[in-house]
């Protein structure tokens, strides 16, 4: 599995959808890769913020926007 694999696969992997064998994969590529364990800990966060919209404004439908604009210019090092 390479980064590109990895963007592709994201997205199924913080839903929790993901294929055991993926799963395996990703979680191996980024025990060796910061760059996607930053993203993968980024695209979490992002999963936990819609969670949290969702309970909050259950009637919000800015989830798919969000999904479309996932990537990994999206993805920002937090300034510190
Ligand atoms: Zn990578």
């Amino acid at each position: 599995m390479n980064c590109a694999d990895v963007e592709i696969l994201l997205a199924d992997y913080v839903d929790g959808t993901l294929r055991a064998e993926e799963r395996f994969a990703l979680e191996a590529h980024l025990a060796g890769c910061a760059v996607c364990a930053e993203l993968a800990r980024d695209a979490s966060a992002a999963v936990a913020f819609m969670e949290l919209t969702r309970r909050l404004w259950p009637e919000w439908e800015g989830e798919c926007e969000l999904r479309q604009m996932w990537g990994p210019e999206d993805f920002a090092p937090p300034k510190e």
